[in-house]
C-alpha cells in the first residue's frame, strides 16, 4: 500500500546492484524530522482528517492508512523492499512464514478446489495442506519426486488452482527445477508459488524463472538474527487471472463496495490486493516492530547469505571426507545429484541448510548432537548462529517410518544450518562430536554400553 504523498528518496529497480537495493529499495522520507532509519509506527490506527476521508479509506477510493491490521507504514516499507529484491510488483507482510503460506493458499483456493505440491515441502506447510485444508473441502496431491516432470504433469486436475514448491527444500537441499515446473503449471493455466525462504532473493529470484508468487518465512535469513517471526507474500504481477474468471472469481468476477473487481481495481497486483484482504480478515497481522527488525535484517542479507553459503560448502566438503559420516546432502557438492540444478539456479551459493547422516543410526545421531557445543540444538534456520536438529524425532515426528524413508529422512540424519562463526571453530566442534559418536559406537559394538 503506498503511503500518502511520500516522495521517493531512493531510486529502485534492476539498474542498481542487490546490495544497494537491500539498503535503499522502497525507502521513503518520513515526515518533517527526516529520520534515516525507517520509523516504527507502533500504532493501532491512523487519524482521519475528516468524515469523507474515513469513508474513502474504507471504500477503497482513497489510499492511505486506517488500521494496522490493514496496513502500516513500517510494514509497507518492508513490503516495498522485498518486492524490489524479488523482481516483483508487490508484496504483503504477515505475522509468520506459515501465515504467508496460509494467506496465499486461502486467497486462491475454495472448497472443491485442488492443490499440487512438492512432497519435500516444509513439514508445517505439508501438514497444513494435508490436515487443515481437507477440513475446508480442498484436496492436495503431493509429487513424490520433484525431478519427475511427468509426475507433476499427471497431478493436475480440472479443479487445480495452485502449485506450491520450495526453491531449496530442507533438510536435503534438493534444488527445484523452477522453470520446468512453471512451464507445466502455466500449460494447465495455474500459477506457481515458490517458497523461497532458504534461498532468499540473493541466491535465486524464482520470478525470473517463471514463478508467479513467492512466499517467505522472514523469520529465517531475511530477519537473520533469530529474534522475530514474519512472512511475505510476493506477487510477480504476471499471471493472467483475467483469462480464468471461472477459476478465480474472487479476483475477476466479485465486485467490491466501489463496484469494481480486484482485477479492475488493482490490475497486475490484483492477487496481492486480494491476499491483503484475506490477511485482513483472518488477521495474521505483523507488529511494526517486527517489520523494522526484518528490514534491518534485510540490509545485510547478501553479506550474511554469501558468507554462510561459502561456509556451508566448506563444511559439507569436510564432512563428506570423515569416516563417521555416511552421507552429506548438499547441492554445492560435486558429488550431489542436484549439483547440475544448483549450477543453473544457484551459481552464487547453495544456501547454508543441509543434511549430514552419521553412521550408527539414531543412537549415533543422539550422541553426536548432544556432544556439539557451538551448534545450538534448536528448530530454526538461517540464524547468524549455527543450529542443529534431528528431523526424524522432531520436524518429521508426525510421519511414519515408511514416509520418512521415502523422503530420505534416515534415523542418522541431522539438519545443520550454518551461521557466521569462524569455520575452523565449527569444524572443531563437528570433529569432536563425530569422535564422541565413534567412541560410543565402539563401546556399543563391544557390548560395553
Ligand atoms: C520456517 C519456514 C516456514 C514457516 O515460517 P514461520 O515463520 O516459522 O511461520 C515456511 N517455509 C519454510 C521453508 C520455512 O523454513
Amino acid at each position: 500500500m503506498p503511503s500518502p504523498d511520500a516522495p521517493d528518496r531512493a531510486p529502485s529497480g534492476d539498474r542498481l546492484g542487490f546490495a544497494t537495493r537491500q539498503l535503499h529499495a522502497g525507502d521513503e522520507q518520513h515526515g518533517p524530522h527526516a529520520p534515516r532509519a525507517t520509523p516504527i509506527y507502533l500504532t493501532a490506527g491512523f487519524e482521519f482528517d475528516d468524515f469523507d476521508q474515513a469513508h474513502g479509506r474504507f471504500a477503497g477510493t482513497e489510499s492511505g492508512f486506517s488500521y494496522t491490521r490493514v496496513g502500516n507504514p513500517t510494514n509497507a516499507a518492508a513490503e516495498r523492499r522485498i518486492a524490489d529484491l524479488e523482481s516483483a510488483k508487490d508484496a504483503l507482510l504477515v505475522g509468520s512464514g506459515q501465515a504467508a503460506v496460509a494467506t496465499t493458499v486461502l486467497a486462491l483456493v475454495s472448497a472443491g478446489d485442488h492443490v499440487v505440491a512438492a512432497s519435500s515441502l516444509y513439514e508445517g506447510t505439508r501438514e497444513f495442506l494435508r490436515d487443515d485444508l481437507s477440513r475446508l473441502g480442498i484436496t492436495v496431491d503431493f509429487v513424490a519426486d520433484a525431478r519427475n516432470l511427468d509426475e507433476w504433469d499427471a497431478a493436475f486436475r480440472p479443479a487445480t488452482r495452485l502449485v506450491l514448491a520450495e526453491s531449496i527444500p530442507n533438510p536435503k537441499n534438493d534444488v527445484l527445477d523452477i522453470a520446468a515446473i512453471a512451464a507445466i503449471a502455466h500449460r494447465h493455466g495455474v500459477p506457481l508459488a515458490i517458497d523461497n525462504t532458504l534461498a532468499t532473493p540473493y541466491l535465486v529470484r524464482p520470478i525470473e524463472h517463471g514463478a508467479d508468487i513467492i512466499v517467505h518465512s522472514a523469520s529465517k535469513f531475511l530477519a537473520g538474527h533469530g529474534s522475530v517471526l514474519g512472512g511475505f507474500v510476493v506477487d510477480a504481477g504476471t499471471f493472467p487471472w483475467g483469462d480464468h474468471p471461472d477459476r478465480y472469481p474472487q479476483l475477476v468476477v466479485d465486485r467490491g463496495p466501489d463496484g469494481r473487481t480486484h482485477l479492475e481495481r488493482a490490475g497486475a497486483t490484483a492477487f496481492t490486493e486480494f491476499a491483503r484482504r484475506v490477511a485482513m480478515r483472518y488477521g495474521p497481522s505483523p507488529s511494526p516492530l517486527n517489520a523494522f527488525l526484518i528490514l534491518q535484517g534485510i540490509e545485510t542479507l547478501s553479506l550474511r547469505v554469501k558468507h554462510q553459503s561459502a561456509a556451508a560448502l566448506q563444511l559439507a566438503e569436510w564432512l563428506e571426507k570423515q569416516p563417521g559420516v555416511a552421507s552429506v546432502d548438499y547441492s554445492g557438492l560435486a558429488s550431489s545429484s542436484y549439483h547440475p540444478l544448483a549450477e543453473r539456479y544457484l551459481p552464487d551459493g547453495q544456501g547454508s541448510v543441509f543434511a549430514v547422516t552419521v553412521h550408527g543410526g539414531l543412537e549415533a545421531a543422539r550422541v553426536f548432537q548432544n556432544a556439539l557445543q557451538l551448534f545450538t540444538r534448536m528448530t530454526h534456520l538461517g540464524d547468524v548462529r549455527s543450529l542443529v536438529l534431528h528431523p526424524a524425532t522432531t520436524t518429521h515426528v508426525g510421519s511414519t517410518d515408511e514416509q520418512r524413508a521415502a523422503r530420505g529422512i534416515e534415523p542418522g540424519l541431522l539438519r545443520l544450518s550454518i551461521g557466521l562463526e569462524d569455520v575452523e571453530d565449527l569444524i572443531g566442534d563437528l570433529a569432536q562430536a563425530l569422535e564422541a559418536a565413534a567412541s560410543a559406537r565402539l563401546l556399543t559394538e563391544a557390548g560395553l554400553a
